[in-house]
């Protein structure tokens, strides 16, 4: 018979669930087919995601290959390709696959569940992105938790699944016919590969996540406590991307860490590891939050669209250089910052008023680690509406926190070139020049860079009424 492996953001074949299963199902007699959808729906050309998506992709068939695994590519309608693949694998049983389990891949799979069974095709799943899932850590009386901190307590008492390591592919048949059957999938693979505006082939893939966590575990986790706040430093794991992907999974990079001596940086990033847990629940009991505020009072929010405002924001125009330093560094490298993630969604939210929708969507077309739950519950987090939210009256003051975070200027200069020649007061807030000092450096305010288009304090007096 033909057993099919179906890949969607699981780009691994080290520790992953499905396809582990799979190879153990396998007869002698059987043959097995790796096969990845090309899923118009989900595309998002012209996206940083995209481009990074599709680097991984491409690394994952290319090392796939070498490691004598072959995935081919189907396209056009799932339905009619899934009937295609029938005709020309009768003995098509069985197809296994790691569940997408919100949103739109969650919708998808359920169907796709049900209509290969109306094929007679044998379905196998599972749930394995997550260390635990999201119906997995409820109250005692069975409902799910609101706060995180009882919810972690929760989670550190139980004990996480273990990690398979190391891949070897067993001695299997597997379908290596570059037939006519699958060029139609090539093709648009191609294009799509051609359609990247940046290409991250240099950062993508199994090989990398993993030199990535040994690098991080050997040489940062000690210090992880002290240094992740500091945009300046290279403090944090920067695993984000590959977890979204699926190049490394959720399982080894826990155990990597668990393995360590233990340290306040262990902890601490251990817990990161739960609040990525926590938002994935949040959402599976919660999946209109993307629409909708967590908090019910606050769904009357008048919240503004103001164009020019939100232009000036994603460009990183907005006289406040952590800020623009911060967008400017989404805009080029696709990821950014955990702290400037929450200044830049609080300046958004609180100074400017805009709709935290907005910045959630500009969000997901830049992120290369865009994950619908954390997003949304980050989003959610930074303009007060959501679960264990920052109370509203908490505003973060930009000055203040570029100051604190980036005192030295490292993170500022680096993304906003035009300030790096002023002295590091300046930088922080170049629009208290005095016109002697303009002209001692050559810089005009409101022409090198612009001048803040709020005034921090009075935004924050008016946001603090406006919540009340
Ligand atoms: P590390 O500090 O090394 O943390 C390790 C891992 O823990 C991360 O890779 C991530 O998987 C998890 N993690 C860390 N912080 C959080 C958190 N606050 N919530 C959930 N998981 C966390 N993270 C995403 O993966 N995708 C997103 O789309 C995303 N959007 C966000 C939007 C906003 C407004 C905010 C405030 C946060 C968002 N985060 C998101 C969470 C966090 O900013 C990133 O996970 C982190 O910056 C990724 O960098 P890292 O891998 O170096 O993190």
């Amino acid at each position: 018979a033909t057993h099919m492996m179906w890949f969607r953001k699981d780009l691994r074949l080290e520790d992953n669930t499905a396809l582990n299963y799979a190879l153990t199902s396998l007869d002698k007699k059987d043959q097995l087919l790796c096969v990845f959808h090309l899923d118009e729906q989900q595309f998002r050309i012209g996206c940083h995601a995209h481009d990074y998506f599709f680097s991984t992709l491409n690394n994952f068939q290319k090392s796939a290959k070498e490691k004598g695994v072959f995935i081919y590519f189907l396209s056009g309608d799932l339905f009619s390709a899934f009937d295609n693949l029938k005709q020309q694998f009768p003995d098509w049983s069985d197809i296994y696959f790691n569940l997408d389990n919100r949103g739109y891949g969650l919708k998808r799979d359920l169907t796709a569940l049900h209509f290969l069974e109306s094929k007679e095709i044998r379905v196998t799943t599972f749930e394995e992105n997550h260390l635990h899932q999201a119906t997995e850590i409820t109250k005692p009386d069975g409902s799910s938790y609101k706060k995180f901190t009882p919810y972690y307590k929760r989670w550190l008492s139980l004990s996480k699944p273990m990690f398979q390591p190391d891949f070897n592919i067993p001695n299997i048949k597997q379908i290596k016919q570059d037939s006519e059957f699958f060029k139609e999938g090539d093709k648009l693979f191609k294009k799509l590969l051609d359609l990247r505006q940046t290409d991250f082939s240099l950062e993508v893939g199994e090989e990398r996540a993993t030199e990535r966590l040994n690098d991080f575990v050997l040489n940062q986790l000690d210090s992880y406590e002290q240094e992740r706040d500091f945009p300046g430093i290279d403090g944090t794991s920067r695993l984000s991307s590959h977890l979204s992907t699926g190049s490394i999974s959720i399982r080894k990079v826990f155990h990597a860490c668990q393995a360590m001596p233990s340290s306040n940086g262990k902890d601490t990033f251990i817990k990161e590891l739960a609040w990525r847990d926590f938002y994935h629940m949040i959402y599976h009991y919660h999946p209109d939050q993307y629409k909708e505020e967590l908090i019910e009072k606050y769904r009357q929010l008048p919240w503004q669209t103001n164009e020019e405002l939100f232009n000036q924001w994603k460009n990183g125009q907005t006289g406040y250089p952590i800020i623009d330093a911060a967008m400017r560094q989404l805009q080029q490298t696709g990821w950014m910052h955990n702290r400037l993630r929450m200044l830049v969604a609080s300046f958004l939210t609180k100074d400017l008023l805009i709709d935290w929708r907005l910045g959630e969507r500009y969000f997901a077309e830049q992120l290369i680690d865009y994950d619908a739950a954390s997003n949304i519950g980050g989003w959610q987090w930074a303009a007060s509406t959501g679960t264990d939210a920052v109370p509203y009256f908490r505003i973060f003051n930009p000055t203040t926190q570029g100051k604190k975070f980036d005192k030295d200027c490292l993170f500022i200069k680096t993304y906003l070139p035009e300030l790096a020649s002023l002295p590091a007061k300046f930088i922080h807030e170049p629009s208290t020049m005095s016109s002697k000092k303009q002209e001692e450096f050559q810089f005009q305010v409101g022409i090198d860079y612009p001048k803040p288009i709020v005034d921090h304090k009075l935004a924050r007096a008016f946001a603090l009424e406006w919540f009340k």
